[in-house]
């Protein structure tokens, strides 16, 4: 193809509805837990902690709740208040950690910054693990072992095979290298036989590394960074960016990280934001927990 060629826009990209899919997943999610309820005589369970009244948070965790309730699992909110201490949060997740009714522990992040993250994720289960953050999980995925796996890349994985099929050989480039979305959407894509490159703040070259992508994965948090001028044309594009802007009329929105109407005059197909890969994060989560649950019983089973 000529230079020119090359750079001409194609009319308009395939717009992915990640809504529509996860609706699909969701209910496959339930068809699988209605199946296991009547096996085990109790439906899959996810524990879902949030520590202090973040707006957001409070209406992530009421979103996985709800969703959780019409996929047929039990949902155990916890919601604690912004003082609670480390001690408590360690001890109610070991409470956690031994309730049979229990298959999943969520605790949102970002914590309170009094609080330590990362012991707080390590003390959890990792069999309960349905944020796949644990040290152990993050582990079995880099190693290529049966894992549970951050929701939102997995979410990507599953939106990028049912639209591609088979992704091996395509040169994937995940724009990111953050432990929730960046750094396993990259092992993923690895494990799926991508040729992968991960770029982040420090990458040189971004523009023409973003180009050589069949597959650009962005979870950056910048609105707007990706252009059409990082897009190669025909390219799977998949924004995880959900950023709160302001447009021209003062009025709160929420856009991602790609420049919509610029990427989708070269990409082949672009997420949109909202309606994109947020919607597959909830969904990969109620998955997970049937997923931990199937495993958590079939281990008990298998035990003497
Ligand atoms: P994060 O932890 O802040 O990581 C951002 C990453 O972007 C870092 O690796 C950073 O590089 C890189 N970066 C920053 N500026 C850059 C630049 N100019 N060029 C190249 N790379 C740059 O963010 P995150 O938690 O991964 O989240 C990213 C976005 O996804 C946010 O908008 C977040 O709200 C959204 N998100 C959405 C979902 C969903 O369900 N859709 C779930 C999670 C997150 P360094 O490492 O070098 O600093």
């Amino acid at each position: 193809m000529s230079e020119l060629a090359e750079h001409q826009p194609q009319a308009s990209a395939d717009l992915i509805d990640g809504k529509a899919f996860a609706a699909r997943v969701r209910g496959e999610v339930a068809t699988g837990a209605a199946d296991f309820a009547a096996a085990n005589g109790r439906q899959p369970g996810l524990a879902v902690v949030l520590v202090g009244s973040d707006a957001a948070s409070q209406v992530y965790v009421r979103t996985k709740v709800r969703q959780a309730a019409e996929a047929g699992i039990s949902s155990f909110p916890h919601l604690l208040e912004a003082g609670t201490t480390q001690a408590q949060l360690l001890a109610l997740i070991a409470t956690l950690n031994a309730d049979e009714r229990v298959d999943g522990i969520l605790v949102q992040l970002p914590l309170p910054g009094t609080l330590d993250e990362s012991a707080v994720i390590e003390a959890i289960d990792p069999a309960k693990d349905v944020d796949g953050f644990h040290p152990v999980n993050v582990g079995r995925l880099s190693a290529g072992q049966p894992s549970l796996v951050p929701c939102t890349p997995l979410g990507c994985l599953l939106l990028l095979q049912d639209r591609l099929g088979d992704l091996s050989g395509l040169k994937a480039v995940v724009v990111g290298r953050s432990n929730i979305v960046g750094k396993p959407m990259g092992q993923l894509l690895l494990n799926a036989n991508c040729t992968v490159t991960t770029v982040h703040s420090r990458s040189r070259n971004l523009v023409a590394e973003c180009r050589q992508a069949d597959i650009l994965v962005v979870a950056v948090g910048r609105p707007g960074m990706i252009g059409p001028e990082h897009i190669k044309p025909g390219a799977t594009v998949l924004d995880v960016g959900i950023n709160r802007v302001e447009d021209r009329a003062g009025q709160s929105m929420l856009v991602g990280d790609v420049d919509f109407a610029g990427a989708s005059a070269v990409a082949g197909a672009l997420t949109p934001v909202p309606g994109g890969i947020g919607p597959m994060t909830v969904a990969c989560l109620l998955r997970n927990t049937l997923t931990a649950a199937r495993l958590r019983t079939a281990a008990q089973s298998a035990q003497p």
